[in-house]
């Protein structure tokens, strides 16, 4: 399936949750799940039954919207997270907390995942004093994650790093705003993962028929 480039308000209204994915403007009351707090399209006032199946289905929508992957990426994080040993999935959102984009949104230095992404791409970072652009790549415990020289005075980035406590915080993470550098000091917590909540247990038994 091809990247979405629709609205992505429409995407929050569908899960009927905020998903975060404007950044400052989903603080506001500009945030189009608070005007509208309906799903999107003709019917989306009418009631409509939900099954198991759909519940599901929801709930994995909701995550991997969240953090902006499709579909082949998330199920190929899904099947990783399988053969890891613990619970599948808290594994899956940890995974999904360790990609590049989600540390560099969680540090600040960008106001939604997409955001992080396009930064990324365009080599604004480096993890452990190495040139890194790919979003998905996996962050260890120790690593750190820096703003390149040349990229500390792009007032967008600045202004995210403002704004960033307006965020939820993560304690996994610990950051030097003047140093530009953030560290991944333990693996991330999923107690404290509870904007959007979500249900991933549902992920796995959808996965699991
Ligand atoms: Fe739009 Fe953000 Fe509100 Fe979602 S949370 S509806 S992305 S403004």
């Amino acid at each position: 399936m091809a990247r979405y480039t629709g609205p992505v308000c429409r995407l929050c209204r569908r899960e009927n949750n905020k998903l975060f994915l404007k950044g400052d403007r989903c603080f506001t009351d500009k945030c189009a799940l608070e005007r509208r707090n309906y799903a999107p399209g003709q019917h989306g006032h009418g009631r409509v039954k939900v099954t198991d199946y759909g519940t599901q289905l929801r709930e994995k929508q909701k995550i991997k919207r969240t953090y902006c992957l499709l579909e082949s990426q998330f199920k190929a994080t899904f099947d990783k997270a399988e053969r890891m040993r613990g619970v599948t999935g808290e594994n899956l959102l940890v995974l999904l907390e360790r990609r590049l984009d989600s540390v560099v949104y969680r540090m600040g230095f960008a106001a939604s995942r997409k955001e992080a992404r396009i930064l990324i791409r365009h080599c604004h970072f480096q993890v452990n004093g190495r040139k890194v652009n790919i979003p998905s790549y996996v962050v260890r415990v120790g690593d750190t994650v820096s703003l390149r020289e040349k990229s500390r005075t792009i007032a967008r980035i600045n202004e995210s790093l403002d704004g960033a406590q307006r965020r939820e915080s993560a304690s996994w993470i610990e950051m030097d705003r003047e140093g530009f550098k953030g560290i991944l000091k333990t693996l991330p917590v999923r107690a404290e993962m509870t904007t959007p909540a979500f249900q991933e247990q549902l992920v796995v038994e959808l996965y699991s028929k």
